[in-house]
């Protein structure tokens, strides 16, 4: 046998060993070359598996030179999470890199040679720059609102929205800053990009800009870093952006032998922008694509499965039926708690039984819509010595917010010893702008204002079980739990949000607080974001390999409440004992704004509430096929007069329309935000629709 033949006869060998854990459209993946793959599957039917064996088998066959790969995803931790895989594949030097990390490199690298000069530094003082753009403006936003700025500012640029066409866009799309006007963000859009050309530094949402301007501008670069990286591969390909599509599409070379794999039932970012159009359309836009579809959940038991199928039927998230491999286990668990603090326990208690069970705590992970839920389960875990650590964000006792609450619960500690646990907190929470009512808007400030409630939380906590606690006692418990908080556990049950948990998976999962306002968020209130927040729904079951619990709270706190458990969970699974059915209020028509809740009774706080005639957060009782059609028409409306959507109608008057569903001029009049010119413009078009309804 000759030396040649001997060496092809080892590589066949060892792709062969590669192709054995795989299936058979698993391996059409893995050894699919002359053509652009394109593989379109649910969770957990081994896309990321599929994906990394065919780098490696690839690289043993000859079709890819490995230091010619590129494999790309979205977050740092997920191309950790693919360098792992292809270090256990014998392939450590192939490049796993997220979408900023590849352009900035390149980018840092042609820039002297396409401008003569080093590309500017990457700021950090994001915030900073922020804030300086604000004051230049004459604005005072606290820090909470310069988060929620820069939110704003980084939006606008992945969804190529100019800083003059902000206040127009953001309004008729929901998006909004908790006490600074939509203009002036868009001024400090602007004034923004000009802080940092007067600082010579760019920031990270410029990265992708400056590799496309370059890669634009200088078509020999964009060639050589065609032929550098030939071929690449890409997870999670649903979540891409238009500027990142634009990036790849540079990078692009037809016979690059590429794939890209995704699951549209879990796009979980398009409210930053991503679209899973550019997985659908793959095929029409690469014709000689193979398109691969992986039918076989090797992740999750036969229950599991089901549960995932039968949410996504309920809440037409339109995700493949899924199949499971495993071996049966048990049906996942639904339980309704009268509080968090008892939904806690239930969590705490669970994680127990299935450790006892034989699942090492860090198979266990607790899945939670926002972070803000974390700590009232961080407290009962730390009291069931259950170790833990949580993912992607700093420990709640090293928040700013949540420093500076434990600081001045500590001087007043020191000097008015004798004032009420509770009343004391209730003092240092309103003194740092705290009040009983939620903030509008999504983001930091609201997160702020959900961390100091969760400390209030606590104390009444503290004052339900020993009436008399003092702020002394107050500040040392705090004290103590910050201390006791766990660093980064090799061991522990992983508490995550759900956006955090994409890709990842655990023997055993509990998904908490799946009530209304909770998930769907309280914010999430048109049917694209309502159906987002369903799809974050499915990704989090879909992380349960064996063991699954889902928990509801009817209270936030200790105290009574009426929250209901989710509308995704409707027609899944019995409704749980002693849960009160979902009140659906009969509609009427109401000639003022109302002043109460015409679900829970209690009274409202905003303007866009009062229009609705219930809070944010209680469950609404419109058709949503009627609420999209009506926003269809809207848009139809908006384009075809030139205008922006919401000078039709705003999003809380359609809304308010779809759920009183008028079916004469006289009740449409009745509806808040339709007057008389209104109704003579659009009254019949309106009306039409409802009525076909
Ligand atoms: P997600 O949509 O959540 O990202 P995915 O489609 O990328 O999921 P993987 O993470 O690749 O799925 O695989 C899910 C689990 O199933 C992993 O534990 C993987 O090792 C296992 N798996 C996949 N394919 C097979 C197979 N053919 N045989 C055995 N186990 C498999
Ligand atoms: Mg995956």
């Amino acid at each position: 046998m000759s030396a040649a033949a001997f060496k092809v006869w080892i590589v066949d060998g060892q792709a062969e060993e590669l192709l054995a854990g795989l299936d058979s459209e698993q391996r059409q993946v893995a050894t699919t070359f002359g053509a652009p793959v394109v593989v379109i599957a649910g969770a957990g039917t081994g896309k990321t598996r599929a994906l990394t064996h065919r780098i490696a088998y690839g690289a043993a066959v000859g079709a890819y030179r490995p230091n010619a790969v590129l494999a790309l995803t979205f977050t740092t931790r997920a191309a950790g999470e693919l360098r792992t895989r292809l270090r256990g594949l014998g392939l450590p030097a192939v490049q796993a890199r997220t979408f900023h990390s590849a352009a900035l490199r390149q980018a840092q690298f042609f820039w002297p040679r396409a401008y003569g000069s080093e590309l500017p530094p990457v700021s950090d003082e994001r915030l900073a720059m922020v804030g300086a753009a604000a004051r230049k403006l004459r604005l005072a936003p606290d820090s909470g609102q310069l988060r929620d700025l820069l939110t704003e500012v980084s939006w606008a640029k992945v969804t190529n929205v100019a800083p003059a066409e902000y206040a127009g866009i953001a309004l008729s799309s929901g998006r909004e800053v908790s006490g600074i006007s939509a203009a002036d963000v868009g001024k400090v859009l602007g004034t923004y990009e000009r802080v940092k050309a007067e600082r010579g530094v760019i920031d990270f949402d410029d990265i992708l800009l400056c590799a496309v301007a370059l890669l634009g501008e200088h078509a020999d670069i964009a060639e050589e870093v065609r032929a550098t990286y030939r071929h690449l591969l890409v997870d999670e390909y649903q979540d891409v952006s238009p500027i990142q599509q634009t990036l790849l599409d540079f990078w692009w070379s037809e016979d690059g032998d590429n794939a890209v794999v995704g699951d549209p039932a879990q796009t979980i970012h398009s409210f930053a922008g991503a679209t899973p159009a550019f997985l659908t359309g793959f095929l029409a836009a690469h014709r000689s694509a193979e398109l691969i579809r992986l039918v076989r959940d090797y992740r999750s038991t036969p229950q599991v499965v089901g549960l995932a199928n039968r949410v996504s039927k309920a809440n037409r998230i339109g995700a493949v039926v899924l199949e499971s491999q495993c071996e049966p286990g048990p049906e996942p668990r639904i339980v309704g708690c009268a509080s968090e603090l008892d939904e806690a326990t239930v969590v705490a208690r669970w994680l127990v039984e299935q450790h006892e069970a034989g699942l090492p705590w860090r198979e266990l992970a607790v899945l939670y819509r926002v972070h803000a839920q974390s700590p009232l389960f961080e407290a009962a875990l730390t009291e069931a010595r259950i170790p833990f650590a949580v993912r992607g964000s700093e420990g709640f006792y090293q928040r700013g917010e949540v420093r500076q609450v434990i600081g001045e619960l500590g001087k007043r500690a020191a000097n008015t010893p004798e004032v009420g646990a509770a009343d004391a907190c209730r003092q240092v929470l309103t003194a740092l702008g705290w009040s009983e009512q939620a903030p509008a808007g999504q983001g930091r400030v609201r997160e702020r204002w959900e961390s100091l409630s969760a400390v209030l939380a606590l104390a009444e906590d503290l004052v339900s079980g020993r009436p008399e606690a003092t702020v002394v006692e107050l500040a040392s418990e705090l004290e103590q739990r910050a201390a006791a908080e766990h660093p980064l556990n090799a061991d522990g049950v992983t508490l995550s949000t759900l956006h955090a948990a994409k890709g990842l998976e655990w023997g055993g999962v509990a998904l908490i607080g799946v009530q209304e306002g909770t998930l769907p968020f309280s914010l999430a209130n048109s049917p694209a974001e309502v159906a987002e927040e369903a799809r974050l729904f499915y990704v989090g079951i879909t992380r349960a390999k064996r063991a699954l619990q889902i928990t509801w709270s009817r209270a936030r706190r200790s105290g009574v409440g009426n929250r209901q458990p989710s509308r995704f969970l409707d027609g899944i699974a019995e409704r749980p004992a002693g849960s009160p059915a979902r009140r659906r209020p009969r509609e009427k028509v109401r000639t003022a704004l109302t002043e109460t809740c015409r679900v829970c009774g209690k009274p409202l706080n905003t303007g866009a509430e009062r229009k609705l005639s219930r809070h944010a957060d209680c469950p609404a009782s419109y058709d949503e096929a009627v609420y999209a059609e009506l926003v269809s028409w809207r848009l139809g409306e908006a384009k075809s007069r030139s205008l922006p959507a919401y000078c039709i109608f705003t999003d809380a008057t359609l809304m308010a329309i779809a759920e009183r569903n008028p079916s004469d001029d006289e009740a449409l009049l009745a509806v808040p935000g339709v007057g008389r010119s209104k109704l003579e413009q659009y009254g019949e078009a309106v009306l039409g629709i409802l009525g076909g309804a």
